[in-house]
């Protein structure tokens, strides 16, 4: 008998990838799946950005790089965070890593062990839930409500802090809500914490640049007064559709910042150099392909909201951001994982249960309108004949 360490039996998963395992498999048994499972745009990566990375090789960039990441990635990095938000950020402080999960797991591991608390979105990206479990930490969650638009409020959160609250983490744009918090909150977030400057916040902001109507992102880093705290999680994933690189980063404070980098040579040694390039191409190169993009999701979100709305026992809020619908299914008499058994097995639907983002999640279903129109208003067809 093999003697593994109990602190694996914590550690919990990502449904979306068992999810797209099984759609995969019927579409090879000759099923007609739609998948709007898996959170990751449909698009390609931006040619520009290709042919950054294809070049790179050519060129000979085939070596480790600095474990920190190529001075002139996080120099792009520096100066796209600039472009966006007006902040002035130490290039010193930005740790380019192999996808945004990387810099959460580095935080959670940080701060996580048995008798603190970290506080964590839920519904929320699962990671979150399971990392915090597997470091030992007592999970604490911030209930994200569907009569709020699935956003916090500032009192809510800091009326959980107790003194074992080590780290708070946010996500706005979220997954799988699609909340945005208004900055209003995220102002007395910040305020509040000045009463608790033991608690070190991690903002994960990977869907910052997908808001629609008059949903606005607005990033932590804005704070000066938290920035010896705060740990920016963002990444090319979603903004480039560049899952499958793993690329991200994250702006540490001064403090942490020689932990993860140390973790960083610990865990991969530095991220893929060819990769590396090809982020420099994408936040230095035209945003065409990022608006484009954005503009495609704004009208799938119409017809997928609309659509769901339509279906009786179905109610679905209007996500301000990212590319998930977020629906109550409660009123069809289905708990969620049955709810997502059934469309895939008897409406080739791929969906997520909302139970899989956490115990809040339990009477909705994410449904990811990153893919082609004309799948989603086939999906929306199938639904609606789906026998229930
Ligand atoms: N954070 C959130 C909220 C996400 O939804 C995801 C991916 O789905 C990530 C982080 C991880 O991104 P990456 O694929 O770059 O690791």
């Amino acid at each position: 008998m093999l003697d593994i360490s109990p602190a694996f039996a914590n550690l919990g998963t990502e449904t979306a990838f068992e999810v797209l395992a099984r759609a995969n498999a019927l579409k090879a048994a000759g099923k007609d799946i739609i998948n709007l499972g898996i959170g990751q745009p449909d698009f390609k990566t931006p040619p520009h950005v290709v042919e950054a990375a294809a070049k790179a090789l050519r060129d000979g960039h085939h070596g480790y790089t600095p474990a920190n990441g190529i001075p002139e990635l996080r120099e792009a990095v520096v100066r796209d965070l600039h472009r966006r938000y007006g902040v002035t950020v130490d290039p010193g402080l930005v740790l380019i890593v192999p996808g945004g999960k990387v810099t959460m797991f580095f935080a959670i591991m940080m701060f996580g062990r048995p008798g603190v608390e970290i506080m964590y979105p839920n519904p929320g990206f699962p990671i979150y839930e399971s990392t915090i479990r597997f470091s030992g930490a007592t999970a604490v969650p911030i209930p994200l409500l569907e009569d709020k638009a699935f956003a916090f409020s500032a009192d809510d959160v800091l009326s959980r802090i107790t003194p074992k609250t080590r780290l708070i983490i946010i996500n706005s744009p979220a997954n799988p809500t699609g909340g945005v918090v208004p900055v209003i909150e995220l102002e007395k977030l910040a305020a509040g914490l000045e009463r608790h400057p033991n608690v070190a916040i991690m903002s994960d902001e990977i869907y910052g640049q997908l808001t629609y109507d008059n949903h606005k992102h607005a990033t932590m880093l804005r704070f000066e007064h938290l920035r010896d705290r705060l740990i920016l999680l963002d990444g090319w994933s979603k903004t480039y559709a560049m899952t499958g690189w793993r690329l991200g980063f994250g702006v540490w404070p001064k403090e942490l910042f020689p932990i993860a980098e140390k973790l960083a040579i610990n865990d991969h040694s530095c991220v893929n150099a060819a990769a590396q390039w090809a982020g420099i191409a994408a936040l230095d190169g035209p945003q065409d392909a990022v608006h484009t993009m954005q503009r495609a999701f704004a009208e799938r979100r119409k017809i997928v909201v609309d659509g769901l709305n339509k279906l009786p026992g179905w109610r679905c809020v209007s996500p301000g951001g990212a590319f998930y619908a977020f629906p109550n299914i409660s009123g069809t008499g289905l708990d969620s994982k049955t709810m997502q058994t059934k469309l895939l097995e008897q409406a080739n639907i791929a969906t997520i249960a909302g139970t899989s983002f956490g115990a809040y999640g339990e009477g909705f279903l994410r449904l990811s309108y990153a893919a082609d129109k004309r799948d989603i208003e086939r999906a929306l067809e199938r639904i609606a004949n789906l026998k229930v």
